[in-house]
């Protein structure tokens, strides 16, 4: 059995034919530095979600969502346990969505 891992690394490496998994990845990961979210934090006046580092490190040198522009502050910032249980359960089952795409593949016999 070949359990060959495909790291998707961008989202739009999801086959056309999954546009809700396109999606979904799409929306685990940080605005700042596109990859799933470390540590997710939420900014309380607005809502969006960073990697604590990334947010952190942004608010030093602007005081301001990097999503909206809102003037926002560090003690604003709250983990957001959801984002990171929802992250992790979806990288862990990745291994499912290859399968998918390998049989997607298979299916219209496309070459990457
Ligand atoms: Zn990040
Ligand atoms: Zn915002």
């Amino acid at each position: 059995m070949d359990m060959d891992f495909v790291d998707i690394e961008d989202p739009t490496d999801w086959p056309e034919a999954l546009p809700h998994l396109h999606q979904l990845d799409a929306h685990l990961r940080c605005p700042i530095c596109k990859e799933y979210f470390t540590t997710a934090m939420m900014l309380t006046s607005c809502g969006h979600n960073f990697c604590s580092l990334c947010i952190r490190r942004y608010l030093t040198t602007e005081k301001k969502c990097p999503s909206c522009r809102k003037s926002v502050d560090d003690s604003e910032l709250l983990p957001n346990r959801l984002i990171d249980s929802i992250t992790r359960s979806f990288r862990s089952n990745r291994w499912a969505m290859d399968g998918t795409q390998e049989i997607y593949k298979t299916k219209t016999a496309k070459k990457r």
